[in-house]
């Protein structure tokens, strides 16, 4: 196939406003054409380096050879990108522009059944790191404007390898969720932050997880699936390339207690986990606060929550967070 052909193409719905990246290559990943998932060696394991395009960055102990094994944490890129860095000239005209960006993968650790909740708070805290690292050295591509850190755990989560791993994101425009966010943020800034705001009313409101020096945890006000928890940075700071040590560690530390507290309360759920930072597009955002959502994946969404951008959640979030804490001791 000609490389023009599978190249991903970002293109702009005029009716809705959204974009949808056209990604052909992806239907080849494992689970994500009708054959199955995960068939033959793990690409992630240690051995199997191989197996992934040639590395972007890595952490080891000792002294090791590129591409080989011997790491601790291994950042490639995704073998079915959904953007590129280089991608054909299409045109830009009609909606329509190259999906052009990065898209890589952290793995972990060379442990194919470390879950993120298992790690101890060093390597937990060494991920962190490692998320940090690759959004800063993305955000300095003059051409991106959002980079967007995702961890997906469950094959219902849309995990089509299931050796833990992270997968970085690095687009030349700002999403949606992202734009929604900056515009109701901005108009309630006169206020103060509506984060900072969300933190208090959590505490009063009996919806905090927990809380440690540098985070805190609470179920949303209107939660839009049971368990759906943010993990917001006690400091007000709107880009996460700043975040300092104590935040990374105390990050680490009430992402792996939360996820501690999920597994043994819902058996080990499929979730999705996310970063939301300010756009890395030269503008001043000083009003935006950046923070992570967590949204365990236990109710499927159908038709209505498509049609009407809204959900429906059996469980209160008073109630989760209660359920949560009570685990957690
Ligand atoms: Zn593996
Ligand atoms: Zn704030
Ligand atoms: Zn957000």
């Amino acid at each position: 196939m000609a490389q023009k052909d599978i190249d991903p193409e970002l293109r702009r719905d005029l009716l809705t406003g959204g974009w949808t990246i056209l990604a052909p290559a992806r239907s080849r990943r494992p689970g994500g054409g009708k054959d199955g998932r995960g068939r033959g060696p793990c690409p992630f394991c240690p051995g199997n380096e191989r197996l992934t395009p040639p590395e972007v960055w890595a952490e080891s102990e000792g002294p090791r050879s590129k591409d080989g094994p011997g790491w601790n944490i291994r950042v490639v890129p995704n073998l079915y990108p959904a953007l590129v860095e280089n991608p054909g000239t299409g045109g830009k005209a009609g909606g329509r522009m190259p999906a052009r960006g990065f898209h890589e993968v952290i793995i972990h650790s060379p442990r194919h059944d470390l879950s993120l909740e298992r790690m101890d708070p060093e390597s937990a805290y060494r991920l962190m790191r490692a998320y940090r690292l690759r959004y800063r050295e993305l955000c300095g591509h003059p051409w991106v404007r959002q980079v967007l850190v995702t961890l997906n755990h469950g094959r219902e989560a849309g995990a089509s390898l299931e050796h833990p791993h992270t997968q970085v994101f690095a687009l030349p425009l700002v999403p949606r969720a992202i734009r929604e966010e900056l515009g109701r943020w901005r108009r309630a800034a006169a206020r103060g932050c509506p984060l900072c705001a969300a933190v208090e009313e959590a505490r009063r409101e009996e919806r905090l997880i927990l809380e440690n020096g540098s985070f805190a945890a609470l179920a949303p006000f209107a939660s839009r699936q049971p368990y759906e928890t943010w993990f917001v940075p006690l400091r007000h700071g709107e880009d996460f390339s700043r975040a300092g040590e104590a935040e990374l560690r105390g990050m680490a530390d009430i992402l792996c207690r939360v996820l501690r507290g999920l597994a043994g309360l819902l058996d080990h759920p499929p979730y999705n986990l996310w970063l939301h930072s300010a756009p890395c597009d030269g503008s001043e955002y000083a009003y935006y606060h950046w923070h992570l959502e967590l949204v365990p994946r236990l109710v499927v969404t159908a038709g209505f929550e498509l049609a009407s951008g809204l959900f429906i959640n059996p469980l209160p979030p008073e109630e989760a967070a209660r359920r949560l804490r009570g685990i957690m001791g």
